[in-house]
């Protein structure tokens, strides 16, 4: 038998810098996704290709054994068997359309579409959360990367013309409607293929300013904060970065009740609030988010904020359909200006999460 299953990359519609602060999020799954095609073989070896290249490892291997791109792929099978899954030899191919290191999420992509398929290769009857679950643990503890559970939820759980209302604290979801094509909306993608260092340790500085800012209130997390509270934070640089988490979680509950409401045209101002605060009082974005932020907003974009986790990456763009190809000329024209090599934009709606092929 062979089970065959794709799992999408994610471009989250706002709630940026909440999930370690127990905060919501609203997610939704891109048309680019990754398939996992899987095999039983003979032995206990797991060979995986992807890309052009093979790699292979022992079914038990543990973390740490296996590096590089296939650590992703080693990490689930070594998930799934703590979780008590009994793995055999396996073939597993590997192939993609989700830009890989733009914050769009490859990594949960591969994950949850290997994940799914080894699940229904060896029939482990396991629900869409517990995949996720799994996933997050390799991403976590065998690939090493502390990342929340954001991206895998959406991956398994998102459904075509919804986004994903995501409560960090309990993960408890909700399918949000946000439907593009009904409204003449274009929301675009833009990849600034920008790539700045200290990632790592300003996301480290984050985490720990809004802990010391949790603490200073008595809360376990700024979940539970509220706007009049934070004058009571003694640095300034906490507060404002519980600013913008407390803020930021208020924006993606109206935005949800918005697109709960029905009207998708009207989420613009948030999205834009969300980058002023992420720029201003997070401080976590950089020349090339601010400029296609800037551009799409002079073009007449209804709203426009950068997504993911700051620094380079990706900004989004929501915009009228008539209005969208002005949006597309004014960012690439404003980073022309200053030359830089020319942004990836491209158009995206909500799919639908991890499902298998046949
Ligand atoms: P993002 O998730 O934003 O794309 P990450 O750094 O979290 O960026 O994950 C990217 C890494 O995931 C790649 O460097 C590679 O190791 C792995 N990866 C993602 N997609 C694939 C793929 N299709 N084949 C092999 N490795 C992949
Ligand atoms: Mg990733």
């Amino acid at each position: 038998m062979t089970a065959r299953w794709a799992a999408p990359g994610r471009v989250n519609l706002i709630g940026e810098h909440v999930d370690y602060q127990d905060g919501l999020v609203l997610p939704f799954a891109l048309p680019q996704h990754t398939t996992a095609t899987v095999e039983r073989q003979s032995g206990d070896q797991v060979r995986v290709r992807s890309r052009g290249e093979q790699e292979e490892f022992q079914v038990a291997s543990t973390p740490g054994q296996v590096q590089g791109w296939a650590a992703y792929v080693a990490g689930v099978v070594w998930s799934l068997r703590e979780e008590g899954a009994d793995v055999p030899g396996l073939s597993i191919d590997v192939d993609s359309d989700v830009p890989v290191g733009a914050g769009l999420s490859s990594s949960a992509a591969i994950e949850c579409a290997v994940a799914a398929a080894i699940g229904d290769e060896l029939a482990l009857q396991l629900s869409a959360a517990s995949l996720a679950t799994i996933a997050r643990r390799a991403e976590n503890s065998y690939v090493g990367v502390p990342t929340g559970s954001m991206d895998q939820m959406a991956s398994m759980l998102c459904e075509r013309g919804h986004a994903l209302l995501l409560d960090c604290r309990d993960l408890s979801t909700r399918q949000v409607p946000f439907d593009l094509d009904a409204a003449s909306l274009t929301l675009l993608v833009i990849n600034t293929r920008a790539e700045h260092s200290l990632v790592g340790s300003e996301y480290a500085d984050r985490r720990h300013d809004c802990e010391a800012a949790a603490d200073e209130l008595g809360l376990s997390s700024l979940r539970d904060a509220e706007q009049a509270d934070l004058p009571r934070i003694s640095d300034p640089v906490h507060r404002r970065r519980a600013q913008h988490v407390v803020s930021e979680i208020a924006r993606v509950r109206e935005v949800a009740s918005i697109l709960d409401a029905g009207r998708p045209a009207d989420i613009g101002a948030q999205l834009s609030a969300s980058h002023q605060s992420l720029r201003d009082d997070f401080e976590v974005s950089c020349d090339e988010l601010d400029e296609a932020v800037d551009a799409a907003l002079v073009a007449g974009a209804l709203g426009a904020r950068m997504t993911g986790g700051g620094f380079g990456g990706c900004a989004i763009a929501l915009a009228r359909d008539d209005e969208a190809t002005d949006v597309r000329r004014r960012v690439d024209a404003a980073f022309d200006r200053r030359g830089w090599q020319p942004a990836d934009i491209f158009e995206v709606s909500p799919n639908r999460g991890a499902h298998r092929l046949d």
